[in-house]
C-alpha cells in the first residue's frame, strides 16, 4: 500500500516554525518512501480562520521546500462528518448533551472539592426521547460527545515509542457543536479514513487526542494508521514557544535575512543527526532521513546555531541566487 500522509494546518495565522518542522518531517519520510502528501486546511473555525492566512502557509512552506500532491479543506466537507456523526449515533457510540459551558464549570469545580477527577460525568446519556424532544421545543440545541470505553489504549509511535493511557480518566469529548459545526477531534479521524492515511505524523501536544482518536478509529472499524508525534519545539529559556515569542513565524525568520535552506538545515538537525555531517542538500535529506533518528526531548531554539547556519549557506551561494535572496530580503524590510 502507498504510503500517504497529511500536514493539517489551521489558518488562523501564519506558518508557526513548530509547524514547519512537522511539515518537513511529513514531507521528507513521504519522499524517503516514495509516498504522497496531502495538505489538509483545517478551516472549520470561521471566525478564525482567513483565506490571507491559508495563502502564506502555502507560500512558507513552498519557500522552505515543500511540496505536496494534494490538497482538500475541512470546510467543505461538512456533510461527511454529519454521515460520521449519525454512524456513531446508531452503534451508542455519539450522544447529545444540553450542559451549558458554565453548567461544566461548576461540576468540574464540585468534582474537584470533593477530591474525584474532573471528568465529565455522562449525565445526558440518562436522557429520554421525550427530554430530547422537550428541549427541542423550547428551540434548545445539543452538542454532540462521543463514548470513549474504560479501557487502556496503546500504540508504537516511531519516534516515543510504546504509548498507555487509561481511557477511564478522560471525559467524553465534545465531537459536534449546537450550531452544527464539527470539532477537529471527528473531522480529523473522517479525513483520515477517507484520504487513507497510514501515516500520522505530528506535534507532541496532540498525543492526548490520539488516545480519543484512536476509539473513534476503532468505532468505525477502520484500520490504525501509524502514529509519530514530534517533540515540540522550546525557547532558549526551554519554555513552550508561543505566538508571542519573537521568532515564531516563519516571516519572523525571513525579516532578519534568514534564507530557507539554512532554516530548512536547522529543522531537519534538530534532535536528529546522521554521522557527524551538519549540512544537507535537500537531496541528501531525503537519502538520509530515518524517522526513528529523532529524539524523544524537546528541542530548544539556537538563534547562534541558525545565524551560524545561515552566514555558511550565503557564504557558499552563487553570486545570482545571493542577489535573489538579498532582493527578497529588501522587500521585506
Ligand atoms: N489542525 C491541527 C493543528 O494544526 C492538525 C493536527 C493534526 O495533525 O492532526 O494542530
Amino acid at each position: 500500500m502507498k504510503m500517504k500522509l497529511r500536514f493539517a494546518p489551521s489558518p488562523t495565522g501564519n506558518l508557526h516554525v513548530g509547524n514547519a518542522r512537522t511539515a518537513l518531517v511529513n514531507y521528507l519520510y513521504s519522499k524517503c518512501n516514495s509516498g504522497e502528501m496531502l495538505l489538509r486546511i483545517d478551516d472549520t473555525d470561521r471566525e478564525r480562520s482567513k483565506t490571507e492566512y491559508e495563502e502564506s502557509i502555502k507560500k512558507d512552506l513552498n519557500w522552505l521546500g515543500i511540496f505536496w500532491e494534494n490538497t482538500d479543506r475541512q470546510s467543505l466537507r461538512i456533510d461527511k462528518y454529519n454521515n460520521a456523526l449519525n454512524k456513531l449515533f446508531e452503534i451508542g457510540r455519539a450522544y447529545r448533551c444540553y450542559e451549558t459551558p458554565e453548567e461544566l464549570s461548576l461540576k468540574r469545580k464540585a468534582q474537584l472539592i470533593s477530591g474525584k477527577p474532573p471528568v465529565y460525568d455522562r449525565q445526558a446519556m440518562n436522557l429520554t426521547e421525550d427530554d430530547h424532544q422537550r428541549f427541542k421545543s423550547e428551540g434548545k440545541l445539543p452538542h454532540w460527545r462521543f463514548k470513549l470505553i474504560d479501557q487502556d489504549v496503546n500504540w508504537t509511535d516511531l519516534i516515543r515509542g510504546n504509548c498507555n493511557y487509561n481511557m477511564k480518566s478522560l471525559s467524553d469529548p465534545v465531537i459536534m457543536r449546537e450550531d452544527g459545526r464539527p470539532i477537529y477531534t471527528l473531522a480529523s479521524v473522517v479525513d483520515d479514513i477517507d484520504h487513507n492515511i497510514t501515516h500520522i505524523i505530528r506535534g507532541d501536544d496532540h498525543k492526548m487526542n490520539t488516545f480519543k482518536q484512536m476509539q473513534i478509529f476503532q468505532s468505525m472499524n477502520w484500520t490504525l494508521p501509524t502514529y509519530v508525534h514530534i517533540p515540540l519545539i522550546h525557547t532558549s529559556e526551554g519554555k513552550k514557544l508561543s505566538k508571542r515569542d519573537k521568532a515564531s513565524t516563519l516571516d519572523d525568520y525571513k525579516k532578519i535575512g534568514i534564507i530557507p535552506s539554512a532554516l530548512r538545515n536547522y529543522l531537519l538537525r534538530l534532535g536528529w543527526s546522521f554521522q557527524d555531517k551538519e549540512i544537507f542538500t535537500l537531496e541528501e535529506s531525503i537519502n538520509h532521513f530515518n524517522i526513528e533518528g529523532i529524539g524523544k526531548s524537546p528541542s530548544k531554539l539556537d538563534m547562534v546555531r541558525i545565524l551560524s547556519m545561515n552566514e555558511h549557506y550565503i557564504k557558499h551561494m552563487d553570486e545570482s541566487e545571493l542577489l535573489k535572496q538579498f532582493i527578497d530580503f529588501c522587500k521585506l524590510n
